[in-house]
């Protein structure tokens, strides 16, 4: 026989023997649910018009990989600029962290994509062709018939339609969506890779939203098991008002004694509206996303029963106990500098980068040369065009008396993306001890402010007899 787990031990989303419960949550109405919608809705279009937006005649988001060129908000970066994405990822990662701190797991009941998808997309396409969830409950422990296998077959044709679509707005980021389109209409031969890849995402996204769904939440998600870390009692979360809900009772009991009965009456409507099967009236769980569809569900039936709403309601632990709430605390203070640090650090990178890069590299193989009393070391200038434009690259030796440059090309033209080596060579009197004169050049891109000019040295090392 199956042993019985204790309640709080258990995930809402497993059966007290260890098997997978499949959650049907009911419908609710409500000020957050209308809100949570249009934010999907909005996030979705979003997601779906950015690859189309161009900002300076640039993608606002294109990650071309195979050429390593990156575009985002209108800069244009290259697989030097690795630097620049490590600080970009860290900053989100880093607001995460502050958001968490202070508004709790807002993340994942409003903009996660897992939730925007799952309640914005998929949840209505099953509620739509299977009814309910009170009638796909009853579909679900009933045997089968061939209406309902139909059924379900739309559905997942439907499921699968929609992950194709997600899969294809994902691949957007990596390939242009105008030449994506023309891979769609040309089959797959015409990009086997994008292809593969397209079908990849489709499978993942079809599975995930078809299947696994708040498993994804409770068991994959490394950012849903950090939050225990990451919150305090200050922080914002969906939390049910024990000192005022209990003890549970029928309304007619409380209308009875009104003083030794709670404001709860016991319906679970809040926990039947849970997308991942808990009850928020057992406290603070790690299986709680925020989505706050327990709060509408509560707040209809106080006001049916006309009492206060926000027996269930976004609030911290210690507004739930009655107790002063803090919003500035020492740790949302040091998160907050920390977070100030990385921008300011990543503002500073940023603003020092140029979009061009410009060394000289010493010939291998040809270290020197003798002419009279000068002795002539050979190297490369290498510039690589960070731009998505042709552009002109202009070198001009810097004058440093007896030590020079001698630049035989002074206009390199760069095709987008592209690099080139010219030759240049120091010219310095014989003599001098190796490695004690440094040469310079300037390398400009032909039209840009002179700040944008880059100075470029040359160390020689060949011995300068
Ligand atoms: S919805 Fe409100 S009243 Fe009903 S069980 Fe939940 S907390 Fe109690
Ligand atoms: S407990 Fe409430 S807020 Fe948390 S996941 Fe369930 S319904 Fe959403």
């Amino acid at each position: 026989m199956a042993r019985k787990l204790p309640v709080l031990e258990t995930s809402g989303a497993l059966r007290h023997d260890g098997s997978r419960r499949v959650i049907h949550p009911a419908d609710v109405h409500g000020r957050f649910n209308t809100a949570r919608k249009s934010l999907f809705y909005a996030l979705v279009a979003f997601m779906l018009s950015l690859p189309w937006i161009r900002i300076n005649g640039n993608p606002a988001v294109l990650l071309d990989i195979p050429a390593r060129r990156f575009f985002l908000l209108g800069g244009t970066f290259n697989a030097q600029d690795g630097a620049m994405l490590f600080f970009v990822f860290i900053t989100i990662a880093w607001s995460l962290v502050m958001v968490t701190t202070v508004a709790g797991r807002v993340w994942c009941g409003w903009t996660c994509p897992q939730t925007v998808f799952l309640e914005g997309l998929f949840r209505p396409i099953e509620r739509l062709v299977l009814g309910n969830a009170n009638k796909r409950i009853a579909q679900d422990a009933a045997p089968a018939t061939a209406g309902l296998v139909v059924k379900r077959v739309i559905v997942h044709a439907l499921w699968f339609a929609a992950a194709a679509f997600i899969a294809h707005a994902v691949v957007s980021f990596f390939v242009p969506p105008q030449k994506l389109a023309q891979f769609i209409a040309h089959g797959p031969s015409a990009s086997p890779t994008t292809f593969l890849w397209a079908a990849a995402f489709t499978g993942v996204i079809y599975m995930n939203f078809a299947w696994f769904r708040e498993q994804t939440c409770l068991i994959v998600c490394p950012y849903g098991r950090l939050q225990s870390a990451l919150v305090d009692k200050d922080s914002l979360t969906v939390g049910y008002d024990k000192k005022r809900g209990e003890p549970r009772g029928k309304a007619a009991d409380k209308e009875k004694d009104p003083t030794n009965v709670g404001d709860c009456v016991d319906c679970k409507r809040c926990v039947v509206v849970c997308p991942t099967g808990i009850d928020i009236r057992n406290g603070p769980q790690l299986d709680c996303i925020g989505c706050t569809a327990c709060i509408d569900a509560c707040d209809e039936v106080m006001d049916k029963l006309d009492r206060p709403r926000g027996l269930v309601r976004y609030d911290s632990l210690h507004g739930l106990d009655n107790e002063p709430k803090r919003i500035i605390r020492p740790r949302v203070v040091v998160y907050a500098l920390a977070g100030l640090v990385l921008l300011g650090v990543g503002t500073v990178t940023f603003r020092a980068r140029k979009d061009f890069v410009a060394n000289v590299l010493r010939v291998q193989g040809a270290p020197y040369t003798l002419e009279g009393d000068t002795v002539r070391n050979a190297f490369e200038l290498h510039v690589v065009n960070k731009r998505n434009d042709t552009s002109v690259y202009l070198i001009e030796p810097i004058e440093q008396g007896t030590v020079r440059f001698v630049v035989p090309l002074t206009r390199i033209s760069l095709g987008a993306f592209s690099d080139a080596r010219a030759p240049v060579f120091v010219v310095s009197q014989r003599g001098r001890p190796a490695g004690d004169f440094v040469a310079q050049l300037r390398v400009r891109r032909e039209g840009a402010p002179a700040s944008e000019t880059l100075t470029v040295n040359a160390s020689c090392l060949a011995p300068a007899r």
